[in-house]
């Protein structure tokens, strides 16, 4: 069932208490060096404002040790690029759920925007006695907006013990503008796919993805396999694979893969291979399985870029997770561009076209291709978990339609 969002509620007159991932990468003196994050949250806060209501925003930012305020770990750097893209000002409370974030709630007026101190600053927020915690947080609000997609494959205090304790007072919990649309994307347009369904699979290793496959070729018409995991397949069926990146251990996994998937599973059937992991060292084209002694492949070759390339233009549906190749090294990121130029083109043709968040998402940004396709994931870890078809608990609790 669909959840409730942010446009359900009337927050006119109210406060609305909005968890939302602002764990941005900060340089070495604590500037935010991409605000990303903060930017994909404005429409659910904009959309309080805009309706009469008080933001009272917050989120986790980096790993504090959770035993108080730590400067390193603060959001008031966050707070103060919040305001500036607002165009407004913001207030910053010292505490996450105390007397400071109440009495700064109390007196914010309709429009105004509060942030929490880092709420992994409470040993509630993981572990330790919550009670005390989620109570302050949970009287703050009347209502609670999870906009935190990076997060949501995780259940701590103010994921999922806050929204239980408001939903319990009556209040109403919802999805933001953000999380709702990559549920759209990575469950819902996967669940009742337009066909043919192809998934493309890169990246390091198999074993971060076995789960994604196994779901995936359970619902899709092709799966394409690209990186280095290919080369872990190729070992399973006997091929040479050089000095390429292998996981011994799981070739009995990838053997029940290769079984499983039968004709659906496609691997490459050459590769781009060097003397060394390096730009300049010699390079050579070989058949995949025949990658000779010394040499590691880097990137799929160009015969099994142009196959993946014709069945990937006439799709109707795609997720894309994990690079062809080491793509942030030229000459390897040819296999990753012709892929994503098919994905482009198939998104040109009405396909829904999605990629998964971390570095395949860094991967279509790198190359210019993250405007060309339906949707581009801001998740790693949750929107791998949302590919191997879990359901979240911060989610699940929230109301539905
Ligand atoms: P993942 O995080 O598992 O999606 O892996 C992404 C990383 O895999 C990128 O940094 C790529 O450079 C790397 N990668 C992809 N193909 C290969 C390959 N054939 N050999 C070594 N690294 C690779």
């Amino acid at each position: 069932m669909p959840k409730q969002t942010i446009a359900d509620i009337d927050p006119n007159g109210k406060t609305i208490l909005v968890r939302v991932d602002f764990n941005v990468p900060q340089s070495d003196t604590g500037a935010i060096t991409d605000d990303r994050r903060i930017r994909m949250a404005l429409p659910t806060i904009q959309s309080i404002l805009s309706r009469g209501g008080k933001a009272i925003v917050m989120s986790h930012l980096g790993r504090p040790a959770g035993t108080g305020f730590e400067a390193a770990y603060s959001l008031a750097p966050v707070a103060k690029r919040l305001g500036e893209l607002l165009a407004q000002p913001v207030q910053l409370a010292s505490d996450t759920g105390g007397a400071d974030a109440h009495s700064k709630a109390q007196s914010l007026p309709a429009g105004g925007v509060l942030v929490l101190e880092n709420v992994r600053f409470n040993p509630g927020e993981k572990k330790g006695d919550k009670a005390d915690y989620v109570a302050g947080l949970a009287s703050l609000a009347d209502a609670y907006a999870n906009d935190a997609f990076g997060t949501c494959h995780r259940t701590e205090a103010s994921m999922h013990a806050v929204p239980v304790a408001m939903k319990a007072q009556g209040k109403p919990v919802v999805v933001g503008f953000l999380v709702e649309k990559e549920i759209r994307y990575l469950s819902e347009a996967i669940a009742a796919p337009r066909r043919p369904f192809v998934a493309i699979l890169g990246g390091k290793k198999v074993s971060d993805k076995i789960a994604v496959i196994d779901h995936l070729l359970g619902l899709c018409d092709h799966v394409l396999i690209g990186g280095a995991m290919a080369y872990t397949f190729s070992l399973a069926q006997g091929g040479s694979t050089g000095t390429s990146l292998v996981e011994k251990d799981k070739l009995d996994l990838a053997r029940q893969l290769l079984a499983k998937g039968g004709k659906k599973l496609k691997l490459p059937v050459d590769s781009h291979c060097a003397a060394d992991f390096s730009a300049t060292a010699p390079r050579q084209i070989v058949k995949a399985g025949q990658i000779p002694a010394g040499f590691e492949g880097l990137d799929i070759g160009p015969e099994t870029a142009e196959i993946y390339r014709d069945i990937i233009r006439s799709a109707g549906t795609v997720v894309w997770n994990g690079p062809m190749g080491v793509f942030e090294m030229p000459p390897f990121d040819a296999g990753t561009k012709t892929v994503a130029e098919a994905v482009a083109f198939a998104t040109t043709q009405g396909a829904i076209t999605i990629i998964g968040g971390g570095d395949s998402a860094a991967a279509v940004e790198q190359l210019g291709f993250a405007e060309l396709v339906s949707h581009v994931s801001t998740g790693g870890g949750a929107s791998l978990e949302m590919l191997e078809g879990k359901s979240f608990a911060s989610v699940d609790v929230l109301d539905e339609k």
